[in-house]
């Protein structure tokens, strides 16, 4: 019998892949250990930006990291199905395909919505809780504008631009101002009067944001809400919904189309169904190591977990899935190792909610912040998310979706950073920068560059100052002075080999201008070339012309050799080839 130790990870959200990570991280060196993360898609999805897809502010393809992409070069096997049963005294998982055996078990499945048993959410409301729900939110909304666009019924069109959003925690409020963002370009885009487009946040208590302590913060959403246009409708629970209404507890009824819920969530629905011993809205009862009451090879992370110690009830948010995938795949660790096992630590450092594009209020720390650098704050906890699950791969991805890629200027920077015009209107500047290039080091050469000392004196600047002094016809040095360590590394390290440093610098000239010529490793040949321009401005040689050089060197970095250069033949199959390296895949230094 194999000695093989099987611990299975079911779910690839957030604590599912914190999980996977770090039993990767103890075991990569352990042969004796095999690891199986199991989820039904391929993809881990970015909950947490869900509203911006649905809400027409991102592509869809923001809010998905393949999960093989995540764990590729690692000691994580990636299985794609569902599971559909689990035999804990057999050891067993059952998917829709294959039975997979395990010693160890870590169940991350996350949320379901709840209805709570309203009549109608199960069958006509829309959910926010998968990248399917998102997407499905997203066309619903958009065909509601094109069917509006044709509708002469001016009651059956307000109808129709009628969307209710109901819920007034994160998911309802991120929901809400997403659409009342939308509502403008969408009205542009199918020639509908903004005014009959009518955008509810339903709430059934008399606070929206119940996680936020400081009322003047909720405050400042129900602001921000009004400059949206979004309705804000406290006091109003739902009691039923319709195909094409909704009804509130004070008999209010609602023409609406589009029911979004986001007002409840419960354990989800599979793992509700296992008999395990259960706490508030059906979430698995663990103990301090995350460990099941029944089973000490089981243990449960994330969303569907019932956990309450001294600093209170395990949120359903990010941070404190992450968490308990932590410890939980700590504790498979030590159960393995024979260690003993570690309890579980809640630190949270606050919440962020948006409301639309450009708009946040954040508490962190005690640190209350609203508009701008709350959202800063908000990309910047993103980014740190992202580099830790996928490196600077997925960075670069989440910067092209959020800034680059971004449409109708909804980014809190606006559109500055995605107005892109196509590469080959650099095409002459890249020949003509190469050119130039080519031509400084020729002339180099022919001023005697290879054979003596001509760019390093004691002190270049004063010389060029004097001989301008003098009536030379020098221009004059763009550095007055020489920093003081730049001169010293002249004299110390430069000057004794002047002319080992010289016929660098001239083929290094020849060189780079030749591939800005042709295009070829564009992105090398302009980050050295603009280097070398800072470097010889530093060391007092060169006059103002050469400020031209620096920033058209800047304008060759993104892909100017993508467009009748060579870069375009060269530049795909390496990256491919790239992306297939350990190194690569270990590191996450690569493009998609
Ligand atoms: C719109 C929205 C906005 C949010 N905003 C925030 C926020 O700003 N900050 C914050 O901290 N939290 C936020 N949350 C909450 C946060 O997303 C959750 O707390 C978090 O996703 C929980 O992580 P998890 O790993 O437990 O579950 P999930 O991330 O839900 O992952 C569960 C995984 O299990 C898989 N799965 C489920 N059933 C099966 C099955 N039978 N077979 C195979 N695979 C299965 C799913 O495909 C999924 O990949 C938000 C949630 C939503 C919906």
């Amino acid at each position: 019998m194999s000695n093989t130790k099987k611990v299975l990870i079911l779910g690839g959200g957030y604590a599912g892949v914190k999980a996977g990570k770090t039993l990767h991280k103890i075991f990569k060196q352990n042969e004796a250990v095999e690891i199986t993360l199991i989820d039904k898609l391929p993809y881990h999805t970015l909950m947490t930006e869900l509203h911006e897809v649905a809400g027409h502010r991102t592509e869809p393809d923001s809010i998905r990291i393949d999960l093989r992409a995540i764990f590729s070069g690692r000691k994580v096997n990636i299985v794609t199905d569902e599971v559909e049963k689990i035999d804990f005294e057999q050891k067993k998982v059952s998917t829709t395909r294959k039975v997979f055996d395990f010693d160890y078990l870590i169940i991350a499945f996350g949320s379901s919505t709840n209805s709570f048993g309203i009549p109608g959410i199960e069958t006509y409301a829309y959910t926010l809780w998968s990248y399917d729900d998102a997407m499905k939110i997203r066309h619903q909304v958009e065909k509601m504008f094109q069917l509006a666009a044709i509708e002469d019924d001016e009651e059956t069109r307000r109808q129709m631009l009628t969307f209710a959003v109901v819920g007034g925690g994160f998911t309802g409020v991120e929901m809400a101002g997403e659409l009342g963002e939308a509502k403008k370009h969408l009205s542009e885009k199918y020639g509908i009067n903004q005014d009959e487009v009518t955008i509810y946040n339903i709430e059934a208590t008399s606070r929206i944001l119940n996680t936020l302590e400081d009322d003047r913060q909720v405050k400042k959403v129900e602001r921000r809400f009004k400059r949206l246009g979004v309705t804000l409708l406290k006091d109003a629970a739902i009691v039923n919904v319709m195909p094409d209404k909704f009804e509130l507890k004070d008999g209010r009824v609602i023409a609406c189309n589009t029911l979004i819920w986001g007002a409840g969530i419960k354990v989800n629905n599979f793992v509700g169904s296992l008999g395990l011993k259960a706490g508030r809205a059906g979430r698995v009862d663990v103990n301090e190591y995350m460990q099941t009451a029944e089973y000490a090879n089981v243990f449960v992370a994330g969303d569907n977990t019932h956990y309450e110690d001294a600093d209170g009830l395990l949120p359903q948010i990010v941070e404190a899935a992450e968490q308990s995938g932590h410890t939980a795949a700590e504790n498979i660790a030590n159960l393995i190792n024979e260690k003993p096992l570690q309890p579980h630590k809640q630190v949270y450092h606050g919440f962020m909610v948006s409301v639309g594009s450009r708009y946040c209020v954040s508490d962190n720390n005690g640190l209350k912040l609203s508009g701008f650098f709350s959202m800063l704050v908000k990309h910047l906890v993103n980014f740190y998310y992202l580099f830790t699950v996928s490196g600077v791969a997925q960075l670069f991805e989440y910067w092209r979706h959020e800034f680059f890629h971004i449409k109708n200027n909804r980014s809190f920077l606006g559109g500055h950073f995605s107005k892109a015009s196509p590469n080959f209107w650099l095409v002459p500047l890249r020949m003509f920068l190469g050119f130039m290039w080519v031509i400084e080091g020729v002339n180099k050469i022919n001023e005697g560059w290879l054979v003596s000392a001509k760019m390093i004196a004691s002190d270049a600047v004063s010389q060029a100052t004097e001989q301008v002094a003098e009536g030379a016809t020098y221009a004059e040095p763009l550095l007055k002075e020489v920093p003081g360590i730049v001169q010293w590394m002249i004299d110390k390290l430069i000057a004794p080999h002047a002319v080992v440093f010289q016929t660098m610098m001239v083929f290094a000239e020849i060189a780079f201008g030749l591939m800005l010529i042709v295009g070829l490793f564009t992105f090398i040949s302009a980050i050295a070339t603009t280097g070398m321009t800072v470097a010889i401005t530093l060391t007092g040689m060169s006059d103002a012309s050469i400020l031209w050089y620096f920033f058209g060197g800047i304008a060759m970095i993104a892909g100017a050799g993508s467009t009748f250069g060579c870069d375009y033949y060269v530049l795909p199959p390496l990256k491919r080839g790239w992306k297939r390296t350990a190194i690569a895949k270990k590191s996450y230094l690569y493009f998609h």
